[in-house]
């Protein structure tokens, strides 16, 4: 454990999480734990203060303190070390187990890789979890939005995300290509002429990590299902493969705990024996329609890197939009929350955007840590802030009336009516 950081504003007082059970991950948790934050770029500078007064309120109400520790990456980084990402914040991270950040942007097509990926890769933090679940009073697009109460387990080491990728033009790309044609005879493929290339790497260890995490979660939260969410009819080697060693998981690792939705009709007439887990698969584009027209029927998810992206934005737009959508990513016994949106630069300074899903991302992050009652009271206000009207202007324009805050206004509102509920 070193302690001496150059790059880290380390708090005066406050102690260090520790890991209690290398096997389980289960941690020591003081009262005052040491926790990184990263505010990000963009509008994280508006989101990040805002999350840090709300959890700050919730863990004082339940008898604790949050000792902030300040680390940089992105913009932040750039202004302040010449540098993307400093050791010294992945090292923050790893040695403190639990941290926060927000977004983090990304140049398009050139530039750095991003920063988010290249975090989530460096610690090994291979789940990427996005509940989404209504909050009573957030308006939503759809006619029954409290419908969806889904967990998303996104893989987050993989896919096309690894970063495998090899520019048009480039001799490199060109030896990629001649290997493809001239020894594994991929003939009439590729066309002629500039092309990029990029690799899709989907390991039966990585798909089975990530599997059994969802599996774990839907059992100890008395979920029904696990959905492998999948496009195998089309890439079956990457996308199949996960599917079929996810229903190999559940036979090897769970015996009569978990069942298939096969054995489900064809042994128990459709009637969910108590205590079981029905694990099924959905191709992914069908996924994206059913989470629409069906969306009572699926709880905990679990799927590739890309699809899960995309899948969680499209729920998260079903249940109040981006400015709700709270994730966390986790990995040998190690958290790190962040919500679900970007940087939205536009919006960038001006105490305007919805702190929600950064808040609600820390309530995720309180919740690993045991806090439960913390966890449950920042639901609890922020549910009771919307519903009395007051909300940012991401929810104000689709509602009638209300009153319009700032994103600093809105934070406030939540921390009195965590006072008056505690
Ligand atoms: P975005 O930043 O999520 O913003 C897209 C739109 O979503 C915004 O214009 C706004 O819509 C709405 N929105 C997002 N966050 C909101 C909030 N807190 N409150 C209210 N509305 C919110 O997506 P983007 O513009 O595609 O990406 C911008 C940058 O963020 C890119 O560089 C991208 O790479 C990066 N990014 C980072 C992460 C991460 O750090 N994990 C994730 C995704 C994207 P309206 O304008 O319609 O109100």
């Amino acid at each position: 454990m070193s302690m001496s950081y150059e790059k880290v504003e380390v708090p005066a007082e406050g102690e260090q999480i520790t890991l209690a059970d290398e096997e389980t991950g289960e941690l020591n948790v003081p009262e005052n734990p040491i926790i990184p934050i990263i505010y990000g770029d963009g509008i994280g500078t508006d989101v990040g203060p805002a999350t840090q007064k709300v959890l700050d309120a919730a863990a004082e109400a339940t008898g604790r303190s949050i000792a902030w520790m300040r680390v940089y990456a992105g913009e932040s980084a750039r202004e302040k070390y010449d540098e993307n990402l400093p050791e010294d914040t992945v090292t923050a991270i790893r040695e403190h187990r639990v941290a926060i950040k927000g977004p983090l942007t990304t140049p398009v097509g050139a530039g750095f890789r991003s920063l988010n990926v290249a975090l989530r890769q460096t610690l090994d933090m291979y789940a990427n979890v996005r509940p989404t679940y209504h909050i009573n009073g957030v308006p939503s697009p759809v006619k029954s939005p409290e419908k969806m109460d889904m967990v998303t387990f996104r893989e987050n080491t993989e896919d096309v995300y690894a970063g495998i990728e090899w520019e048009a033009g480039t001799d490199e790309v060109e030896q990629v290509r001649s290997f493809l044609e001239d020894e594994m005879e991929v003939a009439d493929v590729i066309h002629d002429g500039p092309v990029g290339i990029g690799i899709k790497p989907i390991s039966e260890f990585g798909s089975k990590r990530l599997i059994r995490e969802a599996i774990d979660y839907a059992i100890a939260q008395e979920r029904d299902s696990v959905t492998l969410v999948h496009k195998g009819n089309i890439m079956k080697f990457t996308e199949g493969a996960f599917r079929d060693w996810g229903y190999e998981l559940a036979e090897e690792e769970y015996g009569d705990e978990v069942i298939t939705e096969d054995d489900l009709w064809e042994e128990y007439d459709g009637e969910q024996p108590e205590g079981t887990v029905v694990v099924k698969d959905r191709i992914a584009d069908n996924m994206l329609q059913q989470i629409l027209t069906r969306t009572d029927e699926y709880d905990v998810v679990a799927t590739m890197n890309l699809n899960g992206d995309y899948m969680s934005d499209a729920a998260g737009a079903q249940i109040g939009g981006l400015g709700i959508a709270p994730g966390a990513n986790f990995g040998h016994g190690r958290c790190l929350a962040e919500p679900v949106h970007g940087s939205a630069p536009k919006y960038a300074g001006e105490d305007k955007v919805n702190p929600t899903a950064m808040i609600l991302s820390g309530r995720e992050m309180l919740d690993y840590l045991g806090w439960k009652d913390a966890a449950d009271l920042v639901r609890d206000a922020v549910e009771e802030t919307i519903s009395s009207g007051t909300v940012t202007y991401d929810l104000h324009r689709q509602i009638e009336g209300g009153t319009k805050v700032a994103t600093s206004e809105f934070a406030d509102a939540i921390v009195e009516n965590i006072e008056k509920l505690s």
